[in-house]
C-alpha cells in the first residue's frame, strides 16, 4: 500500500506520456493473474477487456509463460527473417493447420498484417485479374464502421474522422459498402475489386453482428466475382465467439485470414496473414518483410499459446461462458432503464446504452466497483473476458454490471 508513490507514478505519465489515448485516472495496474488485475494500491479488478482478447487464455498462463521463459534462456530472442529458427516453423505449421491454409507471412502489430493483406490483394489481382499495375487500377472494398487498425493503409480503409480527417493525404483504392448489407457489396463490386476485407463481428465499431448467413452471402458474391475474401478476425480469431475463427459459423473458409491479438497468448505482439499458396505465392523476395515479425520469441510464445486455445477447448469455453453472459445481461437489461440492446457472439460482447448516455460513463462507474471494461464508439459497453474466465470471476462481473445498470 503506497499511494504517495502511485501519485507520482500519475504526474509521470501526465507528464511524459502523448495525449492519443483517453486513460482511466485512477488506474495502475502492476500485476495480473488469470482474469485479475492488482492495481499499485493492491486493489484486485476484474478483467472483463483481456487486452482486447489479447489475453486469451488469461493473464499469466503457466504454460504460455514456460515456453516465453524456455525460448529467453536460449538467448535467441530477435533474428532477421533471412535466418531460420525452429520456432517460426514450428509457428507457422500450427498455424496453418489451425487455419486450414498453407502458408503465412508473420508481422507484430495486427494493422501491420492488414497492410500485407492489402498488398497481397493488389498483387494477385494485378497476377490474376489482368488489371494494370501501372494504372494502379486494384480497388478494395471495405465496410462502413470497420476497425483495421492505425497503420495508413488501415486508416485509409476507415471511414470515422477521428481517423481520418487531419491526417490526409491518404491512401487512394477503398470503396465503402454498408456492412450486414448484401445488396451494398453487390452494387459495389467492379471489374477493378480485387478483395473484400471485413471483420465477422465487428468489434471497435460497436459489436456489430451481421444477419446469419452473411459471411456466406459475401463468399459466393466474392466466388462468382472472382474476388479474394479477406477475413479480418483480429479480434473474432482464437475461439473469441465460440469457434476457433468466427467464419466458421458459416463454414465459410475466407481466401486469407488476418489474425493478431489472441496469437501472441497476451505476452507478444503478433500478428499473421495466412492463406492458400496459390494466392500467397504472388509474394516474391523482398516485397515484404519486417525486422521483429516472426521472430524467435514471439513465434514460441505464439506456438505455445496456440496449443493452450486448442488443449483447453476455449472456443467450446467462450461459446459456454459467452451464452451464460449474455442470458444475466438480458436479465439485467429488463430491470435497467439504460440499455436499449444486449448483443455479441461467444465472449465479444456488447452492451448498447439509450441516446441520452454515454457508454464511457458506464465504463468509469463498473471501474469503481472493480471491473474493467470498455466502451465502443460513443454508445456501446464492450466486454471481452479471457476466454477461461472461471464461472466464479463471470458471476462476479454479473454482479458488478447488474449493479451499476439498475442503480
Ligand atoms: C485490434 C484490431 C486491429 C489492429 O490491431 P493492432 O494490433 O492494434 O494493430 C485490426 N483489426 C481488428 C478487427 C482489430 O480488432
Amino acid at each position: 500500500m503506497n499511494t504517495f508513490a502511485g501519485n507520482e507514478f500519475f504526474e509521470l505519465a501526465e507528464r511524459y506520456l502523448a495525449r492519443h489515448y483517453t486513460r482511466f485516472k485512477d488506474l495502475m495496474i502492476c500485476r495480473a493473474e488469470g482474469s485479475r488485475l492488482v492495481d499499485i494500491n493492491g486493489k484486485n479488478i476484474l478483467d472483463f477487456l483481456a487486452c482486447f482478447s489479447a489475453s486469451a487464455a488469461g493473464h499469466g498462463h503457466r504454460e504460455i509463460t514456460m515456453a516465453a521463459v524456455l525460448q529467453l534462456i536460449t538467448g535467441l530472442t530477435a533474428c532477421p527473417g533471412k535466418v531460420l529458427h525452429p520456432s517460426i516453423v514450428l509457428c507457422a505449421e500450427r498455424l496453418t493447420q489451425l487455419c486450414g491454409m498453407d502458408k503465412v507471412v508473420f508481422k507484430n502489430g495486427g494493422t501491420e498484417a492488414f497492410e500485407s493483406a492489402v498488398l497481397i490483394a493488389r498483387k494477385w489481382g494485378y497476377t490474376n485479374k489482368g488489371l494494370s499495375p501501372d494504372k494502379a487500377e486494384a480497388e478494395i472494398i471495405v465496410c462502413k464502421g470497420n476497425f483495421h487498425g492505425r497503420t495508413f493503409g488501415a486508416r485509409s480503409a476507415s471511414d470515422v474522422p477521428q481517423y481520418t480527417r487531419m491526417f490526409g493525404p491518404l491512401m487512394p483504392g477503398f470503396v465503402w459498402i454498408s456492412y450486414n448489407d448484401i445488396v451494398s457489396l453487390e452494387q459495389a463490386i467492379s471489374s477493378k475489386t480485387v478483395a473484400v476485407i471485413l471483420e465477422p463481428v465487428q468489434g471497435e465499431g460497436g459489436i456489430n453482428v451481421p444477419y446469419d448467413g452473411y459471411l456466406r452471402d459475401v463468399y459466393r458474391v466474392c466466388d462468382n466475382n472472382n474476388v479474394l475474401l479477406i477475413a479480418d478476425e483480429i479480434q473474432t480469431g482464437f475461439g473469441r465467439t465460440g469457434k476457433m475463427f468466427a467464419c466458421q459459423w458459416e463454414d465459410v473458409q475466407p481466401d486469407l485470414y488476418v489474425l493478431g491479438k489472441a496469437l501472441g497468448g497476451g505476452f507478444v505482439p503478433i500478428s499473421a496473414v495466412v492463406g492458400p499458396s496459390r494466392i500467397m505465392n504472388v509474394l516474391e523476395s523482398g516485397e515484404d518483410g519486417s525486422t521483429f515479425g516472426g521472430n524467435p520469441y514471439a513465434c514460441a510464445v505464439a506456438l505455445a499459446a496456440m496449443k493452450v486455445i486448442e488443449r483447453e477447448n476455449l472456443p467450446g469455453r467462450a461459446l459456454a461462458s459467452g451464452t451464460y453472459f449474455m442470458e444475466w445481461l438480458r436479465h439485467i437489461a429488463d430491470r435497467s432503464k439504460y440499455i436499449k440492446e444486449v448483443r455479441g457472439k461467444g465472449l465479444l460482447v456488447g452492451i448498447e446504452i439509450k441516446q441520452e448516455y454515454h457508454a464511457l460513463e458506464f465504463v468509469e462507474s463498473l471501474l469503481k466497483e472493480g471491473l474493467l471494461c470498455c466502451d465502443a464508439r460513443n454508445n456501446v459497453v464492450r466486454f471481452s473476458p479471457p476466454l477461461n474466465i472461471s464461472q466464479g470471476d463471470l458471476y462476479e462481473g454479473i454482479q458488478i454490471i447488474g449493479k451499476v445498470f439498475t442503480s
